[in-house]
């Protein structure tokens, strides 16, 4: 799995039901353009992206750092880190909106993720 991106993670998955439940259904996943988002509306070019809480170093945990071979640690998250950005970046510059949505924040608070996620969709008039 080197280099792979891991497909549905359990926080995607639980993303994924409440966009449904919400009525937004129509999304795609693992979309061909820059970075792949994990899920999108492409005819509203809209990207989320559900970012593990670990490996893309979410800013609102607290995380520590490994404390054996912490200077590879600190170059794998470094990449991860700029990876996004650019893929972000990349994204936007092609028009999409894009969504970062965190693994905890799915966790510790769903409705709140969704309740934001229903006003970007909404905004585009989005609905099935
Ligand atoms: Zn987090």
């Amino acid at each position: 799995m080197k280099g792979n991106k891991r497909k549905d993670t359990k926080p995607e998955l639980l993303l994924r039901r409440a966009l449904r439940d919400a009525g937004f259904s129509g999304y795609r996943l693992q979309w061909k353009v820059s970075g792949h988002p994990d899920i999108c509306y492409p005819g509203r070019k809209i990207a989320i992206f559900v970012n593990g809480c670990f490996w893309h170093r979410c800013p609102k945990c607290t995380l520590v750092m490994p404390k054996h071979n912490s200077e590879y640690w600190t170059q794998k998250f470094k990449g991860n880190v700029s990876r996004d950005a650019k893929k972000i970046a990349d994204l936007e510059e092609l028009g999409w909106t894009v969504v970062v949505v965190w693994e905890c924040e799915i966790k510790k608070e769903p409705d709140i993720v969704i309740n934001e996620l229903e006003m970007i969709l909404s905004d585009f008039d989005y609905k099935v």
